[in-house]
């Protein structure tokens, strides 16, 4: 046994005698997996079975205090410390690993360009799409360069890196909805034996605090991922030059100019604003709200899809009097039926929509934290006026593609004239063979960030590593964190009679009341879960739909099998968890067309 001031040197001395150390346990599979690279690559190395020595545990615990590395295998080559199994493939596959062990490279060093430009990839845009692309490029052992920049709202508002998602979308939405069912549950408690006080307050101010400090770590985290990665990060406005060539603009309007063998056009959307009186002097969006320095006060949102429907249900849940002006119809594009649930479980709630309406003046009448606002609006059917005074004035009414002022239009890559987004063939490749698109830029595919993320991941891989696959944009599933989140995958009703007819599709469905409504006496029978199946393919579930509590985590699980081609048969034979909500779809037996109305009572 070596002595316990002595393991240090004795790690010292084995990373000093070998260019490539493996400290490893015999039977550890990540470790075999280690030792074969090496040997495939004729390399020699000396491998440390931690397990089968006296001082193994001793000397692990030293390389923890050494590396930060607790598990096995712990490598080091040409006395640098690598890292684990998934550092060194990621070395082998950007073809560093042997350039590391001749020791031409360090591992830590930038990759450097395999042509005469600047960069392999320049990636425009930071967010969802951008980042997951780059991080992969470089991985792949790429030179590649994000550029990402935030144009303040009307209001001055802006962000840090990392895109839609995380600063002003998902993360802080979903966030506030936790806020406002957080709101419901306080009230349920009460029902389960809690005394809480008749009047629980919430502090908005508090909310926005740390809703925005969380953000700001996720911010930094990515700065740092990039920087581990040796992408290259600018704060800057990129625009083409020529078609390898971008200028950048930062925040002082100091210019830098690159070039690159590949672009990625990753810039996303951003909240429009109506063409009438006042909109963007008093108005604010989805990328003003969630950073809302004072209490919005009474709220509407205009607009009838995922954005408005997500503000105005979770700003009613943490106490703000909400209302919704609908132009035409809720949720364009889902399934009207489930559309009208979700809306009338809002409604129900409190939440009161303005029907077939739209605004049509926003003017202040008082200054103040939150101001007081006159908004005229028209009903569209009949053209009758309608006044009301709001605090605040949401608009979601659609979100425009940031392709302006990118210099697209001069290197001929075309953009679809209707939405302004890039047109793209199926492997996201541009008019331009060597520029490629992804996310919500790209034309007639979804607005969702683990779209965006997959296809730049993917995509990376196509390009840089050789690899085939195509991002598969069917069976995508989403969901819409309202009061009762909306989760769907696949068909919706209307689109599944629409492709297969009236007659072959049958519509398996229920209401249903979970558990923990019972004991709080809610909303009897509010949830719903439906299948739409193809009679002539064995009843093949093409849709799936629900509404209720944790809609989300439900859906993703199911969204696998109807992905795989589930049949009603294959729901039939599962049997449930009890007792939850996802077991309902285990035992769905009644149809639409016999019965139009299944209301559940019972276990
Ligand atoms: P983005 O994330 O928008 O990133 C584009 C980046 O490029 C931005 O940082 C932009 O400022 C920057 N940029 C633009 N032009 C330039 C330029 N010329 N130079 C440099 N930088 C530039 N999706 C879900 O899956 N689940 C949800 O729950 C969800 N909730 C949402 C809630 C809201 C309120 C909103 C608005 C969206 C939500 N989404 C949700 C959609 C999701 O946020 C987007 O689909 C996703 O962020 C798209 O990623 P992207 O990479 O295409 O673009
Ligand atoms: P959408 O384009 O989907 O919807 C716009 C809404 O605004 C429609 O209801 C439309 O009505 C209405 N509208 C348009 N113009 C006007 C007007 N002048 N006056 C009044 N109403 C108007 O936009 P969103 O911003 O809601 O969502 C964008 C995308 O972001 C979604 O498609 C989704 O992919 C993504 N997202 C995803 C979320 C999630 O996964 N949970 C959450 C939020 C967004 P009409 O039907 O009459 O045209």
């Amino acid at each position: 046994p070596i002595e316990k001031q002595d393991v240090g040197l004795t790690v010292q001395n084995y990373i000093k005698d070998n260019s490539v150390v493996v400290f490893s346990k015999s039977f550890c599979p990540f470790c075999h997996e280690v030792k074969s690279i090496f040997q495939t690559l004729g390399v020699n190395f000396h491998a440390l079975e931690l397990d089968l020595i006296e001082d193994g545990d001793a000397i692990q615990r030293h390389l923890l205090q050494l590396t930060g590395l607790r598990t096995v295998p712990n490598i080091f080559i040409k006395q640098k410390h690598i890292g684990g199994a998934d550092k060194l493939k990621e070395l082998q596959r950007a073809g560093r690993l042997k350039q590391i062990i001749q020791g031409e490279m360090a591992p830590t060093e930038p990759a450097k360009p395999k042509t005469n430009y600047d960069y392999d990839l320049v990636v425009i845009g930071g967010g969802s799409g951008g980042l997951s692309a780059s991080k992969e490029a470089a991985s792949l052992g790429m030179k590649v360069a994000v550029f990402d920049y935030v144009i303040p709202t009307p209001l001055g508002t802006t962000w840090g890196l990392g895109g839609t998602c995380v600063n002003v979308g998902c993360i802080p939405k979903k966030l506030m909805h936790q806020a406002a069912l957080l709101g419901q549950a306080i009230k349920d408690a009460k029902s389960y034996g809690w005394e809480v006080p008749d009047n629980v307050n919430h502090k908005w101010e508090d909310l926005v605090m740390e809703v925005q400090n969380y953000i700001g770590s996720l911010n930094w985290g990515y700065r740092v991922a990039l920087r581990d990665k040796n992408v290259d990060y600018f704060n800057a406005f990129a625009s083409f030059v020529d078609p390898h060539t971008v200028k950048s603009l930062d925040k002082k309007k100091k210019e830098k100019v690159v070039t690159a063998e590949k672009f990625i056009i990753a810039t996303g959307l951003r909240p429009r604003y109506p063409d009438i009186p006042g909109a963007t002097e008093y108005g604010i969006t989805s990328d003003d709200i969630f950073s809302l320095p004072y209490p919005p006060g009474k709220t509407l949102c205009v607009g009838a899809s995922y954005v408005s429907l997500e503000c105005a249900g979770f700003l009613h849940g943490v106490g703000f009097e909400s209302a919704v002006m609908v132009r035409s119809i809720l949720l364009r594009g889902f399934d009207q039926q489930m559309a009208n649930l979700v809306g009338g479980y809002m409604e129900q709630q409190g939440i009161r929509f303005i029907k077939q309406c739209i605004p049509t003046k926003i003017e202040k009448i008082e200054d103040g934290t939150p101001p007081t606002l006159r908004v005229t609006g028209k009903y569209v059917e009949t053209g009758e006026e309608i006044i009301e005074e709001f605090n605040t004035v949401l608009f979601a009414i659609g979100r425009d593609a940031c392709t302006k002022g990118i210099g697209l239009e001069d290197i001929d890559v075309k953009i679809n004239p209707q939405n302004q987004k890039v047109i793209c063939d199926k492997s996201e490749q541009s008019t331009q063979e060597h520029i490629h698109a992804i996310g919500d830029i790209l034309d007639g595919k979804l607005e969702l960030t683990p779209v965006a993320i997959h296809a730049g991941k993917l995509l990376a891989r196509r390009l840089f590593a050789g690899r085939k696959e195509l991002t598969d944009y069917v069976n995508v599933p989403t969901t819409v964190f309202t009061p009762l989140e909306y989760g769907c995958v696949g068909f919706s009703e209307e689109a599944a009679i629409q492709k297969y007819g009236e007659e072959n599709i049958e519509v398996y469905h229920t209401h249903f009341t979970p558990l923990e409504f019972t004991v709080s006496h809610r909303d009897d029978n509010a949830c719903y879960g439906k299948l739409v199946c193809v009679k002539s393919e064995e009843m093949r579930v093409i849709g799936f739909h629900v509404l209720g509590p944790n809609a989300g985590e439900m859906t993703q699980g199911f969204a696998l099998a109807v992905k795989m081609g589930a049949k009603k048969s294959d729901f039939e034979s599962l049997i449930g968890i009890h007792p939850t909500n996802a077991e309902t779809f285990t035992t769905l037996d009644l149809t639409r067309r016999l019965n139009p109305q299944p209301k559940k009572t019972g276990c």
